[in-house]
């Protein structure tokens, strides 16, 4: 079977778009037609080297499209079925069996090293074997084999071109609102970073009623399309001589809850600040396998938790049709972040992602 892909062949260089050969299906996997694939913070992890991957290898892993073949041990889907794509995760270990697949403990040899468990290739070139298996699906690619634990059924009358993005980065804002931080109506929360994931957190923040609801970002422009989406009160750090106490002038008491998509140490020391005690904040930028930070023990000890979090801790089975579910109820506009880019214009739509222009581009196939 064949797939028109887009190759990462040396790091730092733009994809090639090529002709591969897709294996034959194992039991438990699934054939995707793609349909549309978002561009994510972990994937230019990958472009750029942060994260070491086996070379060349097709990235991408918020794919969404039609499935056209399953293997013989696949219950949850048949051909015909709209699906989006998600982190892959075994289904088996306790922490997967206790509902929090995103701590999988095979979550690295199942979305990082580029080969099935038992180290043959989903993806080749004639003889040249092209690592596949990104999350499980390598989705940047016309054609794509997932797993049946990260394949998920979502309604058809959904624009299915639009949905990979619920799979990881959108997941990963809502997610950690909704299903980490947990605020009530009324609760404040502070979200630092309003790209992709911060503004699905701010979503998910205005869906579940929180009041303030405070943004901060050094693009002008991200602060003043937050305010759109319900932000009510946004900080440019930038033109903020202390910011901390410009957020603590919003609330007279601290925010109730915070949100770090950057992941320095000055980003997630002042995510603790502005909090109220107690108090819980989130991190979830990534900044590479070492990111040594400090921060002051004063600032936890007043009940406060500091989370780290991955893939927003959700069970995308359960949370992805969750937020379908919210967007069709006009209570989560995701679309709202969303750029389309043709699948041959990918390299473009990669740089419109990393110097800001788009929020979240997905390359969409015919
Ligand atoms: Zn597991
Ligand atoms: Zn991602």
């Amino acid at each position: 079977m064949k797939a028109t892909a887009a190759v990462l062949r040396e790091i730092d260089q733009p994809l090639s778009i090529e002709e591969i050969d897709v294996a034959e299906l194992q039991d438990d996997e699934v054939l995707i037609d793609i349909k549309g694939a978002g561009i994510c913070h972990t994937d230019m992890t990958g472009i750029d080297g942060t994260v070491p991957l086996p070379l060349p290898t097709v990235l991408g892993h918020e794919g969404s499209g039609i499935v056209s073949a399953v293997g013989s041990a696949v219950t949850n889907v048949v051909p015909g079925d709209h699906v989006v794509l998600s982190f892959g995760h075994c289904g088996e270990c306790d922490v997967c069996t206790g509902g929090r697949p995103a701590y999988c403990e095979l979550f690295a040899p199942l979305n990082y090293f580029g080969t099935r468990l038992d180290g043959t290739t989903t993806l080749h070139k004639g003889d040249e074997e092209i690592h596949g298996n990104f999350f499980q699906q390598s989705s940047w690619a016309s054609r794509a084999v997932a797993k049946a634990t990260n394949t998920v059924k979502v309604p058809e009358d959904a624009p299915i071109e639009l949905l990979g993005p619920l799979g990881c980065g959108i997941q990963t804002g809502a997610g950690t609102v909704l299903k980490v931080l947990r605020p009530k109506a009324g609760q404040g929360i502070g979200i630092f970073g309003l790209g992709g994931v911060g503004l699905a957190a701010l979503m998910a923040a205005k869906a579940a009623g929180c009041d303030p609801i405070v943004g901060i970002d050094t693009n002008a422009e991200r602060l003043e399309f937050a305010k759109e989406l319900g932000a009510t009160h946004v900080f440019n750090p930038k033109e903020s001589k202390d910011l901390v106490w410009d957020i603590q002038q919003v609330t007279p008491t601290g925010l109730d809850f915070s949100f770090d998509t950057v992941g320095t140490e000055g980003v997630v020391r002042q995510t603790l600040e502005v909090l109220r005690s107690p108090g819980h904040a989130a991190t979830v930028g990534f900044q590479g396998l070492e990111n040594n930070i400090s921060i002051d023990q004063g600032h936890l000890m007043l009940g406060r938790t500091l989370s780290g979090v991955i893939e927003g801790d959700a069970d995308p089975q359960q949370f992805i049709p969750e937020m379908i579910e919210l967007h069709r109820a006009g209570k989560f506009p995701f679309d709202r972040l969303i750029q389309t880019f043709p699948f041959a214009e990918i390299n473009e739509a990669i740089k419109s992602s990393a110097d800001g222009r788009v929020i979240k581009p997905v390359v969409v196939f015919d």
